[in-house]
């Protein structure tokens, strides 16, 4: 593949691509068991770049085996904590000496954008480096008991793990959920995403040079109702940890039920982001433009849906369509682009039908489509809808694209009724220099997570997770150790044991 040129400027494309991708089991790289192959696109162009390997039930029955044997033959449960934390931190140190080039392949295969391809890498590395320290620095449970007694808490790894993981940051949600998973003492298979498994297959270089052993992580490609089903229904695997659509997480949930497994589930989300007319209007317009056009839309915390106070109504939606209309669409290999291109034709035909029906639902302000000067490839530009009802598809839908939904309120009450009027729960934005309000309103929004004044930073201690369709249980910090582990209590009499006197008469 060569460098050709595109709408906006000479394309770059990545040196040294794989062409094609294999699974990686105990300690190898192979192919899958009936030699099965599926496409992967390119997101600028949908040519096809390279070939992953199709994982099938043998392919999932072999991962599981070898990350079975190393789980209960292997060192990596017995290590301690520090010695594996040590591995943890090389595996941070490689992944940042590498955020260029992982930076890149990310890019080139999911159209994110360059520079938050960038910051996703590092990201993955702070991951890694966060969940070493924690379980180093986590205090193991021991009480005093009267009767000099004692209780503790053995913290266990659990076997091993499913990781089911979707196309959006692809390389940065893996190290969500491998770092915890390691970090506690577990082995794991990996199921990445079919349409972005490029960054997925880095992992097993990483790992080798860290000095990860053998069987520890093992990776299977391949489509989620073959390869993912397999890994969900596999007896051998007491933990699934998903990240994807709801509709996927609610045939896991049934899938994984007959062997009662762990379930961790991210789920979708329609968030919405609530603006008073007392806010910072500059600051708000700029974290709602951020909170639904960066990561290409693609994001599951995007403020897709945005509630604004009757008396500004106008001036916002004016004010953000002007913004919107200046977003960046571009290749995602140049630095400049704030909009890449959608990670794929199937995602870019539901985006862009969501836009045609939004055309009736509601006042098309900016976007629409296809973005002048991009004849091909999954671009769209921002787009803006104003006036949407709550009853709309647009409202109530998960999009996954730069398509935004505009809605005003008069009343704190009907915001809440339109905040929480979905199905969905991840988080909520909200925008008031009114310090009761702002307190009261974020507690009763049914939401897992609230940013208040504030995008989407955060600190990876506090919990992530949704409520209602969004997801099930939490992760981030010791919410993840605590998913990630067996947690036995032991009690111990360290006097003279007083026995109750059953059985010796009165
Ligand atoms: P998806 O549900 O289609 O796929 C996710 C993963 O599940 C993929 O690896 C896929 O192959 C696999 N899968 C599909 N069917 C399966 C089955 N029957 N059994 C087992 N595995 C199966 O999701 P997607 O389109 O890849 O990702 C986008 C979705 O992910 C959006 O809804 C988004 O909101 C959500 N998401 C949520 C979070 C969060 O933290 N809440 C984060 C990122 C993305």
């Amino acid at each position: 593949m060569t460098d050709e040129p595109t709408n906006q400027a000479p394309r770059h494309v990545p040196a040294d691509l794989p062409g094609r991708i294999q699974h990686y089991i105990g300690g190898k790289f192979v192919d899958s068991a009936d030699g099965d192959t599926f496409d992967v696109l390119e997101p600028v162009t949908n040519d096809v770049y390279l070939q992953a390997a199709a994982g099938k039930q043998a392919d999932v029955d072999l991962a599981v085996a070898a990350a079975r044997d190393a789980f209960l033959n292997g060192p990596w449960p017995r290590m301690l904590p520090r010695e594996r934390s040590r591995i943890l931190h090389r595996i941070a140190d490689i992944v940042e000496s590498r955020d260029a080039r992982l930076a890149e392949l990310e890019s080139f295969d999911s159209g994110l954008p360059i520079t938050q391809a960038l910051g996703q890498a590092r990201r993955a590395a702070e991951n890694f480096r966060f969940f070493a320290d924690l379980v180093v620095a986590q205090a193991d449970d021991t009480f005093k008991v009267p009767g000099r007694q004692i209780n503790y808490v053995n913290r266990k790894p659990i076997g091993v793990a499913g990781l089911i993981t979707p196309w959006n940051t692809p390389f940065m949600l893996e190290s969500w959920k491998l770092g915890p998973a390691l970090a506690t003492g577990n082995t794991v298979v990996l199921k990445p995403a079919e349409f972005t498994p490029l960054s997925a297959s880095l992992w097993a270089g990483i790992f080798e040079e860290a000095g990860l052993p053998a069987g520890v992580f093992n990776l299977v490609n391949g489509l989620g109702e073959e390869a993912g089903d397999a890994l969900v229904k596999h007896p051998d695997v007491p933990l699934i940890s998903f990240t994807g659509e709801s509709s996927t997480g609610q045939l896991i949930f049934a899938n994984a039920a007959p062997h009662l497994k762990g379930l961790s589930m991210e789920l979708g989300g329609k968030s919405p982001a609530i603006v008073f007319a007392d806010a910072d209007l500059g600051a708000a317009i700029d974290a709602t433009i951020f909170g639904v056009f960066s990561l290409n839309g693609e994001r599951c915390t995007a403020g897709s849906r945005i509630l604004v106070e009757r008396a500004v109504y106008d001036e916002f939606v004016e004010r953000y369509a002007e913004q919107a209309k200046r977003v960046v669409v571009g290749d995602p290999q140049d630095p400049r682009t704030e909009v890449g291109a959608l990670v794929h034709p199937e995602h870019y035909d539901k985006v862009v039908s969501y836009i045609e029906i939004g055309k009736s639902e509601g006042r098309l302000v900016a976007g629409g489509g296809r973005p002048e000067g991009f004849e091909t490839g999954n671009y769209v530009a921002p787009t803006v809808f104003a006036d949407v009802p709550p009853s709309a598809r647009i409202f109530q839908e998960e999009i996954f694209g730069p398509v935004v939904a505009i809605t005003p309120f008069d009343t704190e009450e009907e915001a809440l009724a339109l905040a929480n009027g979905v199905r969905y729960g991840l988080a909520a934005y909200v925008w008031t220099n009114d310090l009761k309000r702002a307190h009261n309103f974020s507690q009763a929004i049914e939401a897992g997570m609230v940013w208040l004044n504030s995008n989407n930073v955060r600190d990876l201690r506090t919990p992530f997770g949704g409520v209602k369709a969004s997801g099930l249980g939490h992760e981030g910090g010791y919410r993840s150790i605590d998913f990630y582990t067996d947690q036995q209590a032991v009690h111990i009499t360290l006097g003279k044991v007083h026995n109750p006197t059953f059985g010796k008469g009165a």
